[in-house]
């Protein structure tokens, strides 16, 4: 089992004959409180495999491009004893470098063996078509949600991915108004389903929609691909893609939700500019610290939110 701290092409790790297992999905239902710690997410992660909490055999760290705080936890759990490989994304796009990148990571996995491309590739399409019904109010956004983000380790099974995937059902999702969640996933498990209580139903999750966009068929591909991760690389990238998936989406007000001690904090006011001022979407900006229900604080000004929401539209 291999432990990755944030993206990490999958179909990498299951070419290798080996499993991944997305350390931050056991974060927000943790009740660990780390002493240590900038961000929560990278420091109940190394909290957990430290203690055995989370059993992996080696751990991959995304070291640059994504998360940077995941580096000095990664080095710990290494100087503990767990093989670690540090994986980074070029901020240039240059797909050849992003090649050299995955085949060190095969290098340090062992070594392709049989090839998971293609169903991996099929397993991702599966998981646009749950998207594609969740923008169509056809899916509730807290279980498009629950497939989109586990396309990051694939539920650590391709055939349990299969199955939680087969067993979403159409259903019918009343709301007032269509809503995109930027920046990182939120770290309240109720988020997405405290959303939908007050009217404002998720259609598009950055990060996660991120999670199941990337892939192919073989190296080649998949570095091509995996070289345009919207999170890697100049923000300029970034804006441009989200105009266009907002206007996709036909998105009615963007929540960018953000961690505290998280270098993507920063990122707030050039998204704030550029999809407020320049485009005119209603935005807010949530900060979370540790994992809980959503708190009352953030309930109130979302619920403030819908109904500013309902004077706009
Ligand atoms: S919230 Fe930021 S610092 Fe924390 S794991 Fe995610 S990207 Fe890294």
């Amino acid at each position: 089992m291999i432990g990755i701290t944030a993206l990490v092409p999958a179909e990498v790790i299951y070419s290798c004959g080996e499993a991944a297992l997305d350390l931050n999905n056991f974060v927000p239902n943790s009740k660990l409180e780390p002493e240590e710690k900038l961000c929560a997410w990278t420091a109940i992660w190394r909290e957990l495999v430290l203690r055995g909490k989370v059993k992996i055999d080696k751990l991959v760290v995304v070291a640059g491009g994504d998360c940077y705080n995941a580096l000095v936890e990664g080095e710990k759990v290494e100087l503990a004893g767990k093989p670690t490989h540090y994986f980074t994304y070029p901020f240039d796009r240059d797909s050849k470098v992003m090649q050299e990148e995955l085949n060190a990571l095969a290098e340090f996995l062992g070594g392709i063996k049989e090839e998971a491309f293609d169903e991996v590739a099929e397993l991702k399409k599966l998981a646009l078509e749950i998207h594609e019904m969740r923008c169509n109010g056809e899916v509730s956004a807290e279980k498009g949600f629950l497939i989109e983000v586990s396309g990051s380790d694939l539920m650590g099974s391709l055939e349990k991915y299969r199955s939680a995937i087969e067993e979403v059902r159409e259903e019918e999702v009343d709301y007032e108004y269509r809503v995109a969640l930027l920046g990182i996933p939120p770290i309240y498990p109720d988020f997405h389903a405290f959303l939908q209580e007050v009217g404002m139903h998720v259609v598009f999750d950055e990060m996660p929609f991120e999670f199941i966009r990337h892939s192919g068929k073989n190296l080649k591909e998949v570095a091509r691909s995996y070289a345009n991760y919207t999170f890697a690389g100049h923000i300029k990238h970034r804006l441009r893609f989200l105009e266009s998936q907002l206007r996709r989406h036909r998105v009615d007000a963007v929540i960018h939700f953000q961690q505290f001690a998280c270098h993507h904090k920063l990122e707030d006011r050039l998204l704030r500019d550029y999809l407020y001022e320049k485009l005119g979407y209603p935005y807010m900006t949530i900060e979370a610290d540790l994992p809980s229900p959503t708190p009352q604080q953030a309930r109130l000004r979302l619920e403030a939110f819908a109904e500013r929401l309902r004077e706009v539209w």
